[in-house]
């Protein structure tokens, strides 16, 4: 007997479907559908529906390019959150980490990821255009640089200080750092010390 007979066709059409998840793998999706087929039967149901309705409603806004169900996010078309200060990370999940704070009065902007030469992304794989024309059309006082403390987010937050500074002068600025050890991500980051690498963020020019 093969282990293709053996090995139920509905968890193998699964496998593959899960395998296509970035950076997700043939253990990690193995993992999520053995720890699913765990539930009981209802549960399951109830995990695979969730996901379906996220799967279906969840788009990004066509602003800032947060997840949201409308398209303009609830932080875009807040009239309490100022325009006039943009924060800038890689993806969703650090600008969710840096809400969760309940501390920052400004807007987001996701850049999509991170310029990393050695895997093939440069600037124009970044929403960077967009970045500018949100700049220029909110007439934004201060921009905060908060790509991830590691060597491409480093390099992210220098490229974007450079190009910001060049089309607008008089724009301040800066960059998440303090109490953030080198090589964490954001969205991991304990509380107290994002709160604080935010709180005590450094100028760029
Ligand atoms: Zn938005």
């Amino acid at each position: 007997m093969s282990y293709e007979e053996v090995f139920p066709k509905f968890m193998k059409e699964s496998l593959e479907k899960l395998i296509l998840l970035p950076t997700y793998g043939e253990r990690g999706a193995g993992r999520l559908i053995y720890n699913l087929l765990k539930l009981p039967v209802e549960k399951r149901l109830e995990v695979v529906k969730a996901l379906e309705k996220m799967a279906e409603k969840i788009k990004t806004c066509i602003e800032c390019g947060l997840y949201t169900e409308e398209e303009i996010c609830s932080i875009c078309s807040n009239p309490k959150r100022s325009k006039k200060f943009i924060c800038v990370v890689e993806e969703p999940q650090d600008a969710f980490a840096i809400e969760k704070l309940e501390r920052y009065a400004g807007v987001y902007h996701v850049l999509g990821g991170r310029i990393a030469p050695l895997e093939g992304v440069s600037p124009n794989n970044l929403k960077i255009d967009s970045l500018l024309e949100r700049i220029e059309r909110y007439k934004a006082k201060e921009v905060i640089l908060a790509t991830n403390p590691n060597v491409e987010g480093e390099a992210t937050a220098l490229y974007l200080s450079k190009l910001i500074k060049k089309q607008f002068p008089n724009i301040k600025i800066t960059r998440i750092s303090q109490g953030l050890q080198f090589g964490s991500l954001i969205e991991f980051v304990d509380e107290l010390s994002l709160e604080k690498s935010i709180e005590n963020r450094r100028s760029l020019g």
